[in-house]
């Protein structure tokens, strides 16, 4: 398949390899931004490939893990509403709120309904205007745009009753409260080609001079991957730290001018909660004033729905890299995918879900359902 096949080549991936492992001289470890990326990582077996002095922390981005479990307690409020259809991606679904997730709320007589689009919200609440429609808008820069852009509609179209439950987070603000962390032992990152697909690269080289960290922006395939921590250890044996961009296929410094606008005149950057780690400053968007009517959380009163997470998920730890996931007590025994204690479990961007489908159960086991690249 074109742009898949080549990205996954093994003699390429093999010189990658050689590359790296030439280079390297001393420990180093790394992160990678984005949980899709971690998939890529465990399910190709790339960790177990790479010099034993290159260690890959798995970093925070994936958007369903990092929802705050108060934002799932507020959607499944919201989606118990009498008049009410929630729309959601699917992933959402099963995330477990206080008690039950959306799949329970749809057992229990609740309108909760699967788009592939938030613009299938719209259309919904086009169809449907006696009852209020609310789409579940998580996510970081990547998913940000297309729900600006419903809001932006539906008030073009005068839709009243449609609202959006907005949980958006950005990556640069995430870079930098891991960096400032005193346990922080990442020396390097592999940025999320995606994001930068839609903001550029223009926020990082603040980080990369500040911090002295190389950052490189990645893809997502076997090559991209390999071609991204070559860069990157290439840096620090060095004593370089830069922004380098190995995903020029999808991503020019400036980004997507047109999406960049759509969020600028949308959202508006304010603090967030991240999932386990806590509020970050200026971490997130929410609607811009002139958008208020559209948000949920105002026009269902939810905004005083507050609650804790459960101790014994360490999710929050998994998610800033400071334990891998079968370092958890409760990893493939209390908590597996089908009983899901925490988000990262859950999601298909999870690491601890990566680790358990992958079988990586701790000690050197090989993941069990992929064969590595190389
Ligand atoms: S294994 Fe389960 S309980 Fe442990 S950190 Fe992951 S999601 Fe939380």
């Amino acid at each position: 398949m074109k742009y898949i096949d080549e990205f996954q080549d093994p003699e390429l991936a093999r010189r990658l390899l050689d590359d790296i492992h030439a280079t390297v001289t001393r420990p180093w470890a790394l992160m990678e931004v984005c949980g899709g990326q971690t998939h890529t990582i465990i399910r190709h077996g790339i960790d177990q490939l790479l010099p034993k002095e290159v260690e890959l922390i798995h970093g925070p981005g994936c958007p369903v893990c990092v929802t705050p479990l108060e934002v799932i307690d507020k959607a499944l409020e919201i989606a118990s509403r009498p008049g009410v259809i929630f729309c959601s991606f699917g992933d959402m679904l099963r995330v477990p709120g206080t008690g039950r997730d959306l799949f329970g709320v749809r057992g229990e007589g609740g309108d909760v309904r699967v788009v592939y689009s938030p613009l299938d919200a719209l259309r919904i609440a086009r169809e449907n205007p006696d009852r209020e429609v609310v789409f579940f808008g998580i996510g970081f820069e990547t998913t940000a745009p297309p729900n600006a852009m419903t809001v932006y509609q539906a008030r073009k179209l005068g839709i009243a009753n449609f609202s959006l439950l907005v949980s958006h987070v950005r990556v640069p603000p995430a870079i930098e409260a891991i960096m400032r962390s005193s346990d922080c032992r990442v020396q390097g990152f592999l940025a999320a080609g995606h994001v930068c697909s839609v903001m550029g690269t223009e926020e990082y080289p603040e980080l990369a001079d500040g911090f002295g960290v190389p950052i490189v922006v990645t893809g997502f395939e076997p090559l991209d991957i390999l071609e991204g921590v070559r860069r990157a250890v290439r840096q620090l044996e060095h004593g370089e730290y830069r922004v380098e961009n190995a995903y020029p296929r999808a991503v020019r410094p400036e980004g997507n001018p047109a999406a960049k606008a759509m969020l600028a005149d949308v959202f508006e950057v304010t603090d967030r909660a991240w999932r386990g780690i806590g509020v970050i400053p200026d971490s997130g968007w929410r609607l811009a004033e002139r958008y208020r009517e559209y948000d949920a959380e105002h026009r269902f009163s939810v905004t005083g729905i507050t609650t804790r997470e459960p101790a014994e998920c360490r999710s929050g730890e998994v998610l800033q890299g400071l334990i891998k996931p079968h370092e958890c007590e409760a990893f493939g025994g209390v908590c597996t995918p089908r009983t899901p204690l925490g988000a990262t479990m859950v999601s298909s961007e999870g690491a601890c879900a990566a680790y358990y489908l992958y079988r990586r159960l701790g000690g050197t086991s090989a993941p069990l359902e992929a064969s590595p690249v190389g």
